[in-house]
């Protein structure tokens, strides 16, 4: 299922993109990134930004920014804001280079005008059923329009009707005249300009004509003379009307090249689908931590960096699959087993007493944040002769594989002392609710003078200085891998994960309670967790988990 490719110096689009610059069909690389700004970034879009900064860096050329907002009722000043601070977020600044298509609409008005004279484009006043119908199918050709014929004078005299807001919405449209028999449907007579009175979010109310994508896009890749334009999948297609466009306007080339959009399992990438996860309220909003949206995945503590190096790791291709999840969190462990200083706190505890430890003794342990980095600085953690440690980190009858405690058995505890299991306590009912143990005191800092080993190490904190604090532990948004075509063509929504988010209660080291909101850190042998709320009088502080330790992929590779 890993669909991970390796040194991505040779994929199809870099190898393409070789031979474009050795045959001179272009001299530079510009390449452009154009989101529409009708809602929040996510994961996908991710994968498109990376590739293309990446190659405008690798060729010392320039990647552009372009809002794609060509229709008005979708789209807001909001969503630009939100789209260039993700962009930023992940790392890039776009700087100059930074364009909208509705900057760009009188000379599309203009374009289109050319068209009509050359004789290319016609106003259309047939029904979107009866297009629809006349356009034909896959093995059917289309049937022409009794509009298609009508002069060049007339379709000018039409358009300008159209733009000076002389019909209402729907009552024609512009066309052009290409081939309604093509095989390719995308070349019968395509719709170019739509009539929407509405008000656009930066043009106000100047037009109430609006230019199509397949119109908009190739004559604004090609005004900022782009010379590679990378698109997904289902734009092969449109490949040849592209071309067509700057081929009749006589404009700069640019080279469309389509790669598979990026799916990735337990998760849904359609903006649709995840517009309805905030307003049905299935999440806290975009920047829900379980989103896959740039913010989301922000707000879950996923480093700018884990993103980039996911985005390079998995390549492009031409083939559509879905990438593992796992993958992604791989690179977020990379990153974060850097950055993140380690702590220690014990969930569902179980009471042990040193009975040869002093009473009234606190003694103060020394822990680095790295446990393989001591230069990376320590913290604090006091030891006393009660603690606590995880109740799954005993059992009473221990199978020969578990090296964790057990009656008779010695463990270390982590950069504190060997201990050794005396007695179990039950309450009346049979249930175990304390240990005895013996420590020895040769052994401080979890190494003995004598050599003996022991195999297990344990996380503990002490029972008098513990903190409690709330674990939120988030997990998968769906159950399934695939939750945009589930089985039996059942909703994405029912595969909603009941325990996308749970709490649970643990007793952390104290040194965490002085930590600032938003400090990342690894709670040792349970997961990577960000700081969500701090700690104040009174309150128990939420930590939030960024991922688990465990790390399927990784082994899965090796
Ligand atoms: P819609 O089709 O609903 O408009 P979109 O995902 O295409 O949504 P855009 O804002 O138009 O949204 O996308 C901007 C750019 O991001 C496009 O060039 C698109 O190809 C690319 N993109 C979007 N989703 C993915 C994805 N899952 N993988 C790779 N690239 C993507
Ligand atoms: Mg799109």
């Amino acid at each position: 299922m890993h669909e991970i490719q390796e040194s991505l110096t040779s994929d199809f689009i870099r190898t393409r993109i070789k031979k474009d610059l050795e045959l001179g069909k272009c001299t530079t690389v510009h390449t452009r990134f154009p989101p529409e700004p009708n809602g929040y970034l996510h994961i996908g879009h991710a994968k498109s930004i990376c590739l293309n900064f990446a190659l405008a860096e690798e060729y010392n050329g320039i990647c552009n920014i372009r809002m794609d907002d060509t229709n008005p009722e979708k789209e807001s000043e909001e969503y630009v804001e939100a789209i260039m601070e993700d962009i930023r977020w992940l790392g890039f600044t776009p700087g100059k280079n930074f364009f909208f298509a509705s900057d760009y609409f009188e000379k599309l008005y203009e374009l289109a005008e050319q068209l009509i004279e050359k004789g290319l484009a016609y106003v259309d006043f047939s029904t979107p059923d009866e297009m629809r119908i006349n356009r034909g199918t896959l093995v059917e050709a289309g049937v022409e329009s009794p509009y298609r014929n009508t002069s060049v004078e007339e379709n000018l005299a039409l358009f300008r009707k159209m733009r000076a807001g002389e019909f209402e919405d729907g009552t024609c449209v512009l066309r052009a005249k290409i081939d309604m028999s093509s095989p390719n449907i995308s070349m019968r007579d395509p719709t170019i300009y739509r009539i929407r009175h509405a008000h656009h979010y930066r043009t106000g109310n100047t037009w109430c004509i609006y230019p199509m994508y397949d119109f908009t896009h190739c004559i604004s890749d090609s005004f900022e003379e782009i010379s590679h334009s990378l698109c997904s999948l289902e734009f092969e297609n449109n490949r040849e009307l592209y071309d067509w466009f700057l081929d009749v306007l006589e404009l700069h080339k640019v080279q469309q090249i389509e790669f598979a959009r990026l799916r990735l399992t337990y998760t849904v990438l359609s903006k649709r689908k995840l517009i309805q996860l905030v307003q049905e309220g299935h999440v806290a909003g975009w920047d829900d931590p379980r989103m896959p949206t740039i913010r989301g995945m922000k707000q879950r503590g996923y480093p700018a960096s884990a993103i980039r190096q996911f985005c390079s790791m998995i390549g492009v291709s031409k083939a559509n699959s879905i990438v593992d999840y796992e993958v992604l969190e791989y690179c977020v462990r990379a990153e974060l087993n850097e950055v993140a200083p380690r702590y220690m706190a014990v969930r569902n505890p179980l009471k042990v007493v040193i009975t040869n430890y002093p009473e009234d003794s606190i003694e103060e342990l020394v822990m680095p944040f790295f446990p393989e980095d001591d230069s990376k600085g320590t913290r604090i953690a006091p030891f006393s002769r009660e603690i606590y440690i995880e109740r799954d980190d005993f059992m009473e009858n221990p199978s020969k594989k578990y090296f964790r405690l057990a009656p008779g058995k010695e463990v270390r505890l982590r950069y504190a002392y060997y201990i050794t299991c005396t007695d179990v306590i039950k309450d009346d009912s049979g249930e175990i609710v304390e240990l005895r143990c013996t420590y020895d005191p040769e052994t401080k800092g979890g190494t003995s003078p004598d050599g003996r080993k022991v195999k297990g190490t344990l996380h503990w904190v002490s029972v008098q200085n513990a903190f409690p604090i709330t674990l939120r532990n988030y997990e998968h948004l769906f159950t399934i891998p695939n939750p945009t075509n589930p089985p039996d063509g059942g909703d994405f929504l029912d595969y909603l994960n009941p325990t996308s988010c749970v709490d649970e209660i643990a007793y952390a080291e104290p040194y965490v309670a002085t930590l600032p909101q938003e400090t990342v850190l690894q709670f040792e042998r349970i997961g990577y967790y960000k700081c969500a709320s701090p700690y104040e009088e009174g309150t128990s502080p939420c930590f939030t988990r960024i991922t688990t330790l465990k790390d399927s992929f990784s082994k899965q590779k090796s």
